[in-house]
């Protein structure tokens, strides 16, 4: 609770006086490419109304490293969610970047979870790999079991990452994009703490807003680099990584829908009601209400898959069941214990070891690309690769000051 309070403190203390400019990286960033190719969002790319800091990637890495561990986190999974956290600064993904540093810190400073601990891995059966995060995060729980799960993948192929007792706090491409890298097609599913409704019909919230992630092996891609090598130049350098799409079964990621409410935006319609069931375009009132799936009923039914999978399959709670009853003001930033359930194939046994599958594959993304005002999911991010390294990221000066007066204070002051 103490950590709580020092939080809040912090922010009050580092609130920032408002003036107005354009979001330099969209300046630099849209020279060659439309908006939308690197807006995490469009809607929320309008004029940004606070003041900036810009970052080189070497120091987004690094007040990310001394926040986490100023913060209680071990060494080993504060490499793996600093690289989770740059890499997503790195390829314009915000609303999973530095904007998650202060749940990740807080989180660890109220005890929702424990720096110490190290995920353990099973054998669970030929094609499984159980890992017990221990209420851990996410990223030092996939590093651990992801090998033996390749391994697996290789012999018998297909195998599944089963993981429980986690806590999932960041984009999924992460994951997928690096299996892909191995030469697996891989699938993940990730629940949440509720925040979204079952449509048509629902006004409570049930489900989380449950990503789902999909990579998939292309000719000539580079290696996965190891974690904390997110500036290998070989990923900049390649015409194009893995196939990866990676999504929320939300209409509206709720992290985008954070930063609308930062931003003083509005939401598009269609993404939220109140808390009366009422259609809502703003963002206070969505984040007390609750957020809607996407597309209707289909969307509620990916949603019931994605929680069923990464949570009934894997042993870990519902998105109901995470939920904080004694917050419904949707401000709580936390992230929540929940569960993940990781797929990999290995397309040379299911394609009978045929040469040329990935040549075949490249027919279809050639035939998808002939038409003008088409791209493939992740090209905005491999875009945005090529030039973050050089142009670095801007981020706004009171997130900077946050993080860094996290990073400045010792675990056994603020406790
Ligand atoms: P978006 O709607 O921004 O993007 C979804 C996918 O569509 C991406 O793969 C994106 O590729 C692709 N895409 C977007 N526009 C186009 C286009 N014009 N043509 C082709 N493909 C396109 O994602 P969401 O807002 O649904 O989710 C954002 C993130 O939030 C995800 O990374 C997700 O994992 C994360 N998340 C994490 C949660 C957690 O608990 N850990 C919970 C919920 C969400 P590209 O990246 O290249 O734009």
């Amino acid at each position: 609770m103490l950590g709580r309070a020092y939080l809040q403190r912090t922010r009050r203390s580092i609130t920032i006086i408002v003036s107005s400019s354009i979001d330099r990286q969209q300046q630099v960033l849209s020279s060659n490419f439309p908006s939308s190719y690197y807006s995490t969002t469009s809607s929320t790319m309008d004029k940004v109304v606070t003041k900036q800091k810009h970052l080189t990637l070497n120091e987004v890495e690094r007040i990310c490293q001394r926040a986490l561990s100023a913060s209680g986190l071990n060494d080993i999974a504060t490499a793996a969610v600093t690289d989770a956290v740059t890499t997503a600064e790195r390829d314009g993904c915000k609303s999973h970047g530095l904007f998650r540093i202060s749940g990740y810190c807080e989180a660890l400073l109220n005890g929702t979870v424990d720096g110490t601990i190290h995920p353990k891995v099973k054998d669970a059966a030929p094609s499984v790999v159980r890992v017990d995060a221990g209420g851990g995060f996410a990223p030092p729980a996939i590093l651990a079991g992801r090998n033996l799960a390749i391994s697996k993948a290789r012999t018998n192929g297909i195998s599944c990452l089963s993981i429980h007792n986690s806590v999932h706090y960041a984009a999924l491409w992460w994951e997928v994009e690096s299996l892909a890298r191995e030469n697996l097609v891989a699938l993940a599913f990730v629940n949440s703490r509720s925040f979204v409704a079952h449509q048509p019909g629902g006004k409570r919230k049930i489900y989380g807003t449950n990503p789902m992630a999909f990579g998939f092996p292309r000719a000539a891609t580079a290696p996965a680099p190891a974690v904390g090598q997110w500036s290998d130049a070989a990923l900049s350098d390649e015409i194009h990584g893995p196939l990866v799409w990676d999504q929320a079964s939300a209409a509206m990621a709720r992290g985008e829908i954070q930063l609308c409410q930062r931003d003083g935006h509005t939401l598009p319609e269609g993404v939220a009601i109140d808390r009366d069931g009422s259609p809502t375009t703003s963002p206070d009132a969505a984040l007390a209400g609750a957020q809607l799936p996407f597309g209707g009923h289909k969307g509620s039914a990916i949603a019931l898959m994605v929680e069923l999978l990464a949570a009934g399959l894997t042993g870990s709670q519902f998105s109901y069941e995470a939920a904080d009853d004694s917050d419904d003001s949707g401000a709580n930033n936390s992230p929540s214990n929940h569960g993940e359930l990781i797929i990999l194939i290995d397309p040379v046994v299911t394609s009978g070891g045929c040469d040329g599958y990935l040549q075949h594959c490249e027919t279809l993304f050639e035939r998808i690309l002939e038409e003008e005002g088409t791209r493939l999911p992740s090209m905005r991010r491999y875009a945005n690769r090529r030039k973050t390294p050089l142009e670095g990221i801007t981020i706004p000066l009171s997130l900077y000051d946050e993080i860094v007066a996290l990073g400045d204070a010792r675990r056994d002051d603020i406790l």
